[in-house]
């Protein structure tokens, strides 16, 4: 019984390593978490491997939302950048998507200028 949530976590770890998109990760990380929780708690109860699939299965829908959820705010600017006016000096929050060439407007003192 402890063999096959043993190499559902094998595989679930190895495809981890290798996965590419940060969902696929959380979601994998998510599906090793609830595979192991849910063996220990399926040991408990005699039933390992059921126990771990249905943890695994819990645990990768989970970790799937989840890596939904922070792929979703870095995209939406949750992640800032900080660039100084070059006339007046204030410190102006910029999305994460702001990058070398655009055009910056200082709120402050309403100054255009590239964004270096
Ligand atoms: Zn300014």
């Amino acid at each position: 019984m402890m063999r096959v949530a043993s190499l559902i976590l094998a595989i679930i770890f190895v495809v981890a390593l290798f996965g590419c998109t940060m969902e696929e990760k959380t979601a994998l990380t998510g599906g090793a978490i609830g595979t192991a929780a849910g063996a220990i708690i399926g040991h408990q109860s005699g039933e390992t491997a059921t126990g771990a699939l249905i943890g695994g299965t819990v645990g990768l829908l989970g970790g799937y939302l989840y890596g939904k959820h922070k792929t979703k705010q870095t995209e939406t600017g949750d992640v800032v950048k900080f660039v100084e006016c070059p006339k007046c000096g204030t410190n102006l929050q910029l999305p994460a998507t702001a990058t070398a060439g655009n055009k910056i407007r200082c709120g402050n003192c309403k100054t255009e200028f590239i964004l270096q």
